[in-house]
């Protein structure tokens, strides 16, 4: 079935993938409306690190110049410490980081103001999606809206995945929890500190604000504390004191606490004009903090599939081919990043100390992005000759 150069797409949920999507779309020429359920567009008060293959999606979608503005270099992996202090690897003064750290609040508010012909709504919750004769029609707490494609960026606990997938299983526990917060210190550069079974990172972001984050192997989901700042400071206790300082500056009701789902692979990310991107396609660990960066690849690699044929289905079939086997191999890698991470007891920890012990730090960066170079090497397709569909 043809749609016109220049369809229409629903895009329900207005997180970092939904908006990525919606300007990715909008750059081809499709009108687009977004669909988010929560009152108003936003991210909580934590931040993320981006990598080279997400910072080449900013640029595709034409704001990578005011994300490299915005982030801050993070040395975090080139900056290992231990819990008492002992430094395995230093970044030195002047080495360039190849990641940026942004608060995500900043983030999405970059992507969001540049949906200049999109139409963005705000407290409409979608409820079911089904395709009809001439298309497919989202059902939402507004009513019903009809569109040549829809694209499921509803996150984890996804509404149109639940709908086109019936199948799918919920997102699964992987056995980790974490922590995080924004504080108002100085820091001049990031680091990580690894533990036995958790580690913790400090991330400068933009204003001079600092992104933490604690994670920790637990065995069930579920735990909460009344007081979530006194339970990261008792689990890090004799931690790095700049570490320590950072969440003691953390208002206490700012504290975040999650548990750590993914989700299993799904057979096509795919089905009849509809399409899934970002977490609702392949929720995963945040161990290789690349699951924003995988919904901004989902958008760019989704819009030149549509730019490339009027054929709205073999468009989403091209979509899948190409993004299934990348994300799930990415989801798989963050998985198994958890599990050395968090599963380690003492035991495993020393394996660990050891052998970055062995690593010069002089060639750490060169050492880790070597190992890194098919994940963070990924860069958009070039824009494809179109051909006529059906
Ligand atoms: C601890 C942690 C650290 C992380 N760190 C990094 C990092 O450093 N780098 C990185 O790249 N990634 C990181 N990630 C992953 C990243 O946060 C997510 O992959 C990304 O934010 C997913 O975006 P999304 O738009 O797909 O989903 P979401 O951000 O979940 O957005 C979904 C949106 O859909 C809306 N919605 C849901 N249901 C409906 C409905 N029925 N109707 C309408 N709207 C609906 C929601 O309100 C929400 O706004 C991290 C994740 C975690 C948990």
């Amino acid at each position: 079935m043809n749609a016109p150069r220049g369809g229409s797409a629903v895009v329900v949920g207005g997180g970092i993938g939904g908006l990525a999507t919606a300007l990715a779309l909008q750059g081809i020429g499709w009108t687009v409306t977004v669909l988010e359920g929560s009152a108003s567009l936003g991210e909580a008060g934590a931040g993320m690190s981006l990598s080279p293959n997400a910072l080449a999606c900013l640029d595709a979608l034409g704001v990578g110049e005011g994300a490299r503005a915005l982030g801050v270099p993070f040395h975090g992996p080139f900056d290992l410490r231990t819990p008492a202090g002992r430094r395995l690897v230093t970044a030195r003064p002047g080495t360039p980081s190849p990641l940026l750290g942004f608060h995500r609040a900043d983030l999405h508010g970059l992507l969001g103001e540049a949906l200049t012909r999109s139409s963005v709504r705000t407290g409409v919750k979608v409820t079911g999606v089904h395709r009809d004769g001439g298309g497919v029609v989202v059902s939402s707490t507004a009513g019903e809206l009809r569109a040549d494609a829809v694209i499921g960026a509803d996150g984890a606990h996804s509404t149109v995945r639940g709908s086109c997938w019936p199948e799918s299983l919920p997102p699964r526990f992987t056995g980790g929890t974490v922590w995080r917060g924004i504080a108002a210190v100085p820091l001049e550069r990031g680091f990580m500190v690894m533990g036995p079974g958790a580690y913790a990172l400090a991330m400068p972001v933009a204003r001079g604000r600092v992104y933490w984050a604690h994670v920790r192997r637990c065995a069930r989901p579920g735990l909460r504390h009344e007081d979530e700042r006194g339970a990261v400071l008792d689990r890090i206790e004799g931690w790095p004191a700049d570490l320590r300082a950072l969440v003691e500056a953390t208002p206490p009701e700012a504290v975040l606490h999650h548990d750590v789902f993914d989700l299993a692979p799904l057979p096509d990310l795919a089905r009849r004009r509809v399409a899934l991107v970002g977490d609702a396609a392949h929720l995963m660990c945040p161990d290789l903090a690349q699951g924003a960066g995988q919904a901004l690849e989902d958008a760019v690699v989704l819009a030149r599939s549509l730019d490339a044929t009027g054929d709205v289905d073999a468009a989403l079939a091209r979509y899948d081919s190409e993004r299934r086997p990348r994300s799930q191999w990415v989801a798989a890698q963050a998985r198994a990043n958890a599990r050395q991470n968090l599963s380690g007891g003492r035991a495993g920890h020393a394996a660990l100390v050891a052998t970055t012990a062995l690593v010069p730090s002089s060639l750490w960066p060169r050492f880790a992005e070597a190992g890194l170079a098919r994940l963070w090497g990924w860069r958009p397709p070039v824009r494809p000759e179109r051909t006529t569909g059906g």
